[in-house]
């Protein structure tokens, strides 16, 4: 069993509220929601930062991009906009070392900082 939250969340032995599938990818809400839509996609294979795949698998990197448009779409804020976040390291917070995207939107977001 890994000891990877996300990767578990992919295994299916923790449950999530998953949105979108797609071969080489999993979106589900965040648990904690900083906005009225907030998504994390994910690559289902384990790297641990957005850098790190892109550097691995870039077509996969790729994926996670495009499925985040969907994400936005689907939950209608496409067109009002929306915020992808890739937090890396430890200045940025990041808490799980599993790539993923935050998408986020369904408010006026405001500035960075
Ligand atoms: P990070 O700070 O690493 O960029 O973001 C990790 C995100 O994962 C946080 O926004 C946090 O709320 C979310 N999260 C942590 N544990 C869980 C969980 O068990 N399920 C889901 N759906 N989200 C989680
Ligand atoms: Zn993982």
């Amino acid at each position: 069993m890994s000891d990877c939250l996300f990767c578990r969340i992919v295994a299916g032995e923790i449950p999530a509220s998953v949105v979108r599938e797609s071969p080489t990818t999993l979106a589900f809400r965040d648990i904690a929601p900083q906005a009225p839509t907030h998504v994390l996609v994910i690559p289902k294979r384990h790297h641990a930062d957005i850098s790190s795949l892109a550097a691995a698998d870039p077509a996969v990197a790729a994926d996670v991009l495009r499925e985040a448009h969907a994400v936005a779409v689907d939950e209608s804020v496409a067109g009002s906009g929306y915020r992808l976040i890739f937090n890396t390291g430890p200045d940025a917070g990041q808490a799980v070392a599993h790539a993923h995207a935050h998408v986020l939107g369904g408010r006026a977001l405001g500035a960075l900082g």
